[in-house]
């Protein structure tokens, strides 16, 4: 592994962060890496919180509870968790720094990555929920896409949530939802105000994948994504929540979605790409020294010298992009906007990455035994997933423009 902040920091980060970052890279040389050729060949979805279950569907108990006994004793399992609740309470540049290293290979390490809306739990919701998950114990999807509500779902969501003396009944349907099937908790978006909608009618239920109003239709929604269905529709048929179960304030749930997605999942792609651009970078550079053709190795010719020189041009780029929107996150700067483009620009530019290395590795850039055509797709769909490109991109003008 080269390239790291280790022996590039040119964001200062401080001693106790650099250790970190190391002790991550040796976690992945060690423990990781030499798991990949198992694990390409039955990928799941490895952004967000299901880290541990691809890891048991894949490698079974032993080995997975191997790496969650190393993430617990280093106390990485809770780099991202509050310190009120035991985490670090490390800042958002440190945590980017460090999962920047774990990014490097398609294999999961397993920590709490907990959506940041749940920490809005109360009261008993804190052991119900919060804590569970934290601890690994369960975990959650997030329900707000259904079959005609994708980039507009404040403006296009069907899905009713009708008070009824102390609980909720919801009634709708959900689309596209990941791991549905395999969580304990669906965080649902649902109408409450009709009138208001997003501006205070739209509101977040924490549900119980067991509620006898859930039904998830078998077999899911197969993508390129892996080979095993990831995806569910979700239907909430006179499902019945108690009033405790919301998450946050009535008719806050839009906003609450939004808040989740804009900072936490958006700026956090920037590392999950230049961990993986930086993988393909250090790949093409060993490939292209020891690949001879016409006599030369790969590394002597112009045209592929280029495409080594953009891989390295898009890393830095997107490095220094999303190292400076987390240093003013942590400040307190509105980084809403900016989040939007750390997400559009490390999808693109490391799905562009990516594909100059399956280029410059010919027919074995193919092979399904290396993780380049897996970090390709993982990369393309955040193109759309999570919130499509042009929707970033209109929240950026929004920002430009609207002086
Ligand atoms: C693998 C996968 C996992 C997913 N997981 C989840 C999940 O866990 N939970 C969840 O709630 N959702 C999930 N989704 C849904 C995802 O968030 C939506 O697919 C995404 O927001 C885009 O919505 P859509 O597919 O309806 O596209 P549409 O809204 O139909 O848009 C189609 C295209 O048109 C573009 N477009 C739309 N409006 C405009 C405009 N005004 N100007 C210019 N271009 C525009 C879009 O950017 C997009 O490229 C998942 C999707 C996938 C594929």
């Amino acid at each position: 592994m080269s390239g790291t902040h280790s022996n590039n920091n040119a964001f200062r980060l401080p001693a106790e962060i650099v250790e970190q970052c190391e002790l991550a890279q040796r976690i992945v040389r060690k423990e990781l890496l030499p798991l990949e050729p198992e694990f390409l060949p039955h990928p799941g979805h490895s952004f967000g919180l299901k880290e541990t279950i691809n890891l048991k569907s894949v490698f079974g108990e032993e080995k997975t509870n191997h790496l969650i006994k190393i993430a617990r004793d280093t106390g990485l399992w809770y780099l991202m968790v509050p310190e009120e609740f035991g985490g670090s309470g490390l800042p958002m540049l440190a945590q980017v720094a460090i999962l920047e290293q774990f990014y490097y290979t398609a294999v999961p390490f397993p920590f709490a990555n907990v959506p940041n809306i749940l920490y809005e739990c109360q009261g008993d919701q804190i052991e119900r929920f919060l804590k569970p998950v934290i601890e690994g114990e369960k975990t959650t999807c997030f329900a707000q896409t259904e079959p005609n509500a994708g980039s507009d779902p404040g403006g296009m969501m069907q899905t009713r949530a009708v008070k009824k003396g102390d609980h909720w009944v919801l009634n709708g349907t959900k689309m596209w939802i990941s791991m549905a099937a395999e969580s304990d908790i669906i965080m649902v978006q649902a109408v409450t105000d009709p009138e208001k909608r997003q501006r205070g009618g739209i509101t977040m239920f924490l549900v119980n994948r067991d509620n006898p109003g859930v039904h998830i239709e078998a077999g899911g929604i197969k993508t390129w994504l892996g080979l095993r269905a990831a995806q569910y529709t979700v239907h909430f048929k006179d499902c019945i929540v108690p009033e405790t179960d919301v998450l946050g304030e009535v008719g806050k749930g839009f906003y609450l979605g939004q808040r989740w997605l804009t900072v936490h999942d958006r700026l956090l792609r920037g590392p999950y790409a230049l961990g993986k651009m930086q993988r393909a970078l250090d790949m093409s550079i060993d490939w292209a020294k020891q690949r001879i053709t016409f006599g030369k190795p790969l590394s002597e010719r112009q045209a592929i010298q280029w495409k080594i020189v953009d891989m390295f041009v898009d890393l830095e780029a997107l490095r220094a992009l999303t190292y400076q929107m987390a240093a003013r996150s942590d400040a307190g700067e509105d980084i809403r906007a900016e989040a939007g483009m750390v997400k559009f620009t490390s999808m693109e530019w490391g799905a562009r990455c990516v594909d100059h290395a399956i280029q410059i590795h010919g027919a074995m850039g193919e092979a399904l035994e290396l993780p380049l055509t897996l970090f390709y797709r993982y990369l393309r769909h955040g193109q759309i997933g999570g919130g499509a490109n042009e929707i970033q991109r209109m929240q950026v003008a929004r920002k430009l423009l609207k002086g």
